[in-house]
């Protein structure tokens, strides 16, 4: 991908975030400033009917402790207040006639609510609409046990005031709202685009053949994390294969090297000699047989390969062990009779494992050749499988010729063969099948080998149960 385009796909999806971030900043502020707007509002209507409120219940109890003549000289102080009262009060009896009445200087006498007889229900809060309904007198009503009807209220400049106001620096304040909000919303975008731009220029990167280029995984939360480690791992484990391959052809191509060498001078050995028909024939033999043990090498190179890359095509099934070292050890009989070994095998119980048969029976082959290769006659082999905590151990024994201790880690490289055996027949490749076998089912390899006595070698497998 080249960089312009992808820096255009880039710019294409970051600009639609940007606009949906930016309105949805832009709405939430709206939103956020009208609601402040109407608490405020609620707030104050509130105290002024409380001041209202506290105000009624102050004349109240000086009707209640004095009647109508404390009453009316709670009014003579009110009224004495003069242009600092802020409250209209006024009596109205029976009738409906108005017995007193105080005006603060910011109401008229048509601004006020007109004087009706006092019934049922007359006592509460109102509120009446004021200056041609530009303001609101908060109106608090009780009814007197004697019938009268005292009101007490309040206009409600002061607040309008302060909700003006507010209102005010609300709109000064919405004006560079949008420019806050656009930069709000890009942040936002370019924070949420960020993983994808990570994982774009480390496409590209790999493109361009950088193949051990990864995403950075940030710990933030972006949401993206799972698919940033789940891409880092895919390509972790291509690198894995294509590594594997890499070295799979030049191991290959070294370890065929020398017998195509010597398959090649084999055949020039026998052009270049005077021999007769019969020599030709003997020389045709022995390349046939030497490109047999190539072909086997490659075959067993490639099991190997395919099985450490994870590559290798198993048949997993339910395989009883029961069974299988019935199967082998029927198999092997014959051999160990014929060159004078006692072969056993034994289960511990009805054991199962969850493998590819064919394969194990590879495995136990492997290991049972060289046993019988490594195993002097009137030796002694014994096949164990047994579990052992949470693994199906299957153990081949013998009591053979044994492995040097140095030799002992490197037994599992490809095409080692210790000193001891330069004189038998093989590839140095059986241990490495086991071992990749092995490990391709989720389990490991162990051996314990003592020099003139014998060795163990142990596979162990995951249980199935
Ligand atoms: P090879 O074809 O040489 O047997 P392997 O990979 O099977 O190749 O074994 C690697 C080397 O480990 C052998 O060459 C041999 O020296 C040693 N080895 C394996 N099994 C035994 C055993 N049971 N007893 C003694 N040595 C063994």
């Amino acid at each position: 991908m080249s960089s312009g385009l992808a820096r255009r796909v880039q710019k294409k999806a970051t600009f639609p975030l940007v606009i949906w971030y930016s309105s949805g900043f832009f709405l939430n502020t709206l939103v956020l400033f009208a609601l402040a707007f109407f608490l405020l509002r609620s707030y104050l209507i509130e105290e002024d009917r409380s001041a209202v409120q506290l105000k009624l219940m102050e004349l109240t109890s000086s009707y209640q402790a004095g009647g109508l003549s404390s009453l009316e000289k709670e009014l003579e102080v009110e009224r004495s207040f003069g242009k600092k009262n802020p409250f209209f009060i006024r009596l109205l009896d029976k009738s409906g006639n108005t017995v007193a009445q105080i005006l603060p200087p910011s109401l008229g006498e048509d601004d006020v609510p007109p004087p009706e007889r006092p019934a049922e229900g007359a006592a509460g809060f109102r509120s009446w609409p004021v200056d041609r309904g530009e303001e609101e007198l908060e109106l608090g009503s009780s009814l007197l046990d004697c019938g009268y009807l005292l009101q007490v209220g309040k206009k409600s400049s002061e607040r309008d005031k302060v909700l003006r106001h507010f209102r005010r620096t609300l709109g000064v304040l919405i004006i560079p709202a949008p420019v806050f909000c656009i930069i709000g919303g890009w942040f936002l975008a370019y924070r949420s685009l960020l993983p994808i731009r990570h994982l774009t220029e480390t496409v590209r990167a790999v493109y361009r053949g950088q193949t051990g280029q990864r995403v950075p995984v940030s710990k933030g939360g972006e949401g993206l994390e799972e698919l940033t480690v789940l891409f880092n791992a895919m390509l972790e484990r291509i690198e894995d294969l294509i590594r594997g391959l890499r070295e799979s052809l030049d191991n290959v191509a070294h370890d065929i090297r020398t017998p195509l060498t010597r398959l090649r001078a084999m055949a020039e050995l026998a052009l270049g000699s005077e021999d007769n028909e019969e020599g030709l024939r003997e020389a045709l033999v022995e390349c046939i047989e030497e490109s047999d043990r190539i072909l086997a090498m490659l075959n067993t190179l490639m099991d190997i390969s395919e099985a450490e890359t994870g590559t290798m095509r198993l048949e997993l099934r339910h395989v009883s062990l029961n069974f299988l070292l019935g199967e082998i050890l029927e198999f092997y009989q014959y051999a160990a009779e014929d060159k004078g070994i006692s072969l056993e095998a034994s289960c511990e119980g009805d054991l199962h494992l969850r493998a590819d048969p064919n394969r194990i029976r590879q495995v136990l082959g492997n290991l049972l050749d060289n046993a019988l290769k490594y195993t002097s006659p009137g030796g002694k082999i014994t096949v164990r499988a047994r579990l052992q905590e949470r693994e199906v151990a299957i153990s081949v024994s013998d009591s053979g010729i044994g492995i040097p201790e140095q030799d002992l880690p490197r037994i599992w490289e490809r095409m080692y063969r210790c000193d001891h055996s330069r004189s038998q027949r093989g590839l140095g490749l059986g241990l490495s099948l086991v071992k990749a076998v092995v490990e391709a089912h989720g389990g490991r390899v162990e051996v314990l080998s003592t020099p003139g006595k014998g060795s163990t070698f142990t596979v162990y497998f995951p249980s199935p149960a």
